[in-house]
């Protein structure tokens, strides 16, 4: 965590839903940040960004937003992230440094990194940190806290502006790693991307059964299938976004799961106890290796706390993406 002293004087987040909302709420708690300056693409969010006191200005545009900017976040949809670099362009303070949280790497590179000018250093970020909600009531300001945020600098960029961007998001409580995008991406498709896709469709398979059958679905749920509705009520248009722009990674990751799947659906038809056994045996030592890095607990995750302390019905935080 940081020392209170504000590493940016003044930031600029593009996008306030749970995570923009998060770093705001992270940034003011921490004073990782003197001036806080929020925009959300409609009047609804921006009047409730006010009401939620979480930045010290809310400015009516992207590109009023960025000006005097010493940072610049951009926290929306990885679909609308080139728009967004398009937009504050012109008005980008020379120096600054321009980051986002997308959850997929070399996709937003490629949309953003065209339109920004020089002068200006662009560190793409990914907090792997999240929850199934949205928007900016849904934030939090623990939300990174032990958590990873994965930096991907393109090659050529300026060290002291990694540097600087990684003392932010230590000091608002993440760990953090600079990696390639690819490999970022290719990570990311098994760690999240594939298990969301899985979610979808157990979940979606559940709700073309039959009424009756349905219902059982929901009433006898803690057997598994309650912590797949969890991930599958993430919100819909980034996850399609993640999709359309990780399409080469997560066909690869999906290739070699449904390879996976086909032994496994052997193994059942022939009875053979041994592969079941022996799959399930390592599987358990993957989970166990979670806990002793910190990333879960091993308490069951029904009425856990929150990471604020507070015992609240939804789930403690999670690696979502
Ligand atoms: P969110 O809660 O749904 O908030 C999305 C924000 O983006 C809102 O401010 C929304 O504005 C704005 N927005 C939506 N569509 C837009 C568009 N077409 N153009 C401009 N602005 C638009 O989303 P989030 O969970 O914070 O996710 C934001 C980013 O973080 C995504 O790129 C995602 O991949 C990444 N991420 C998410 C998680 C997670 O678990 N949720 C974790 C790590 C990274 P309005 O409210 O005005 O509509």
């Amino acid at each position: 965590m940081g020392d209170g002293n504000p590493v940016f004087e003044r930031i600029a987040l593009i996008g306030v839903g749970l995570i923009g909302s998060s770093i705001a709420r992270a940034a003011k708690a921490t004073g990782a940040a003197r001036t806080i300056v929020a925009t959300a693409r409609s009047a609804k969010t921006r009047e409730r960004v006010k009401q939620l006191k979480i930045a010290d200005q809310v400015a009516e545009t992207n590109a009023a937003a960025v000006k005097d900017a010493d940072l610049v976040i951009v926290s929306i949809p990885v679909g609308a992230s080139g728009e967004a670099a398009k937009e504050i362009a012109g008005s980008l303070k020379p120096g600054a440094i321009v980051s986002d949280v997308g959850s997929v790497k070399s996709a937003v590179i490629k949309d953003m990194a065209p339109h920004l000018p020089k002068g200006v250093h662009f560190v793409p970020a990914h907090p792997v940190a999240g929850t199934e909600f949205s928007g900016p009531d849904a934030g939090f300001a623990e939300l990174f806290q032990n958590r990873w945020c994965i930096l991907t600098p393109p090659a050529g960029t300026d060290n002291a502006a990694v540097e600087k961007l990684r003392r932010f998001w230590e000091a608002i409580g993440a760990n953090v790693e600079v990696m390639d995008a690819v490999h970022h991406d290719l990570v990311l498709a098994i760690t999240s991307h594939l298990p969301h896709l899985i979610a979808y469709n157990i979940v979606g398979t559940a709700a073309d059964l039959e009424t009756h059958t349905r219902s059982e679905v929901i009433k006898f749920s803690a057997g598994g299938f309650r912590d797949f509705t969890r991930i599958a009520a993430s919100d819909p248009t980034m996850w399609r976004d993640i999709f359309l722009h990780n399409k080469d990674a997560v066909l690869e990751i999906l290739s070699r799961f449904n390879n996976d799947l086909d032994q496994l659906v052997r193994a059942i038809r022939t009875s053979d106890g041994q592969t079941l056994f022996d799959t399930f045996t390592r599987t358990r030592a993957i989970r166990k290796s979670i806990i002793e890095v910190g990333q879960d607990t091993a308490e069951p995750d029904f009425g856990r706390r929150h990471a604020s302390g507070e015992e609240v019905a939804i789930p403690r935080p999670y690696a979502s993406d």
